[in-house]
């Protein structure tokens, strides 16, 4: 089943308003340049809440191709939430995607698995694309229980899940320790746990929904490295951190097929 790469760039907690137009700007110009097809690669920037509205402004204004989304969403629909985005919020603001249970929000703000998949279906209850973030730390890693914490990661985020929601999620395998240290899996570690948590998803519903589902890689993905990690055929596209702020990067990220047949 042909699914479309996605290159997606978490900003994380980076660029005001005015810096995400001039950043997008540069991308849209980039990858215009280089006559970039998005039905053959989707691209998404993802910048923090306060710099959304900002770039549907100029996403809608210039008929730009690119997507957007939120780094996070509430799990609650309205209410005294201090500090949350409810998802009808971020579908107003025209966000195709929500990241959920990013390391950092698992690491920071107590996320666990539940929590995630819950925010996931909420996401998509108003047309919005969670992308799911699993991935093992360091100490995992070195036991070699990689493919095991990951799937346990599965199993409690599509807990409750039907096949459609399932159909509606992207999934970013993060290995903690390759994420912002320059540290990158290999293409076989990349393929190892992205072809597992595909297998996974056979088991949890059935091969058609599972083939149907982009399962992304993230941790320092660079220009230099997104080639031999996307030719791993259980691996959809990127999350891209870092490299993301940089739209000369970003966009050589985006048209990997060219390293490819260079
Ligand atoms: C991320 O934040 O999701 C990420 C993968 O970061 P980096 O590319 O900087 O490692």
């Amino acid at each position: 089943m042909a699914r479309t790469p996605l290159m997606a760039g978490n900003w994380k907690m980076n660029l005001d308003h005015l810096e995400a137009i001039a950043l997008v700007q540069k991308l849209a110009w980039a990858l215009k340049d280089a006559k970039h097809d998005y039905s053959e690669v989707e691209v998404a920037v993802i910048p923090p809440f306060t710099s959304i509205r900002s770039v549907q402004t100029l996403v809608d204004g210039e008929k730009l191709e690119l997507k957007y989304g939120a780094q996070d969403v509430s799990v609650h629909e309205k209410g005294a939430y201090t500090g949350e985005i409810a998802p009808r919020m971020l579908a107003k603001l025209g966000c195709t995607f929500a990241i959920c249970g990013h390391s950092e929000r698992r690491l920071y703000h107590a996320e666990n698995d539940w929590v995630v998949g819950e925010k996931a279906r909420a996401a998509i209850a108003h047309g919005i694309t969670p992308i799911v973030c699993v991935g093992e730390n360091l100490a995992i890693r070195r036991e070699g229980r990689q493919v095991e914490r990951v799937l346990i990661q599965v199993d409690g985020i599509f807990n409750t899940s039907t096949p459609e929601q399932a159909r509606a999620t992207v999934i970013a395998y993060e290995p903690i320790w390759a994420i912002g240290t320059g540290e990158v899996a290999t293409p076989a570690d990349a393929q190892e746990v992205c072809g597992a948590i595909r297998g996974r998803l056979a088991e949890l519903y059935d091969q058609d929904v599972a083939d149907s589902i982009r399962i992304l890689y993230g941790g320092s993905v660079k220009a230099s490295n997104v080639a031999a990690i996307m030719s791993e055929p259980d691996v959809d596209g990127a999350l891209v951190g870092g490299a993301s702020l940089d739209p000369e990067e970003f966009s050589a990220i985006v048209r990997y097929q060219q390293h490819l047949s260079a």
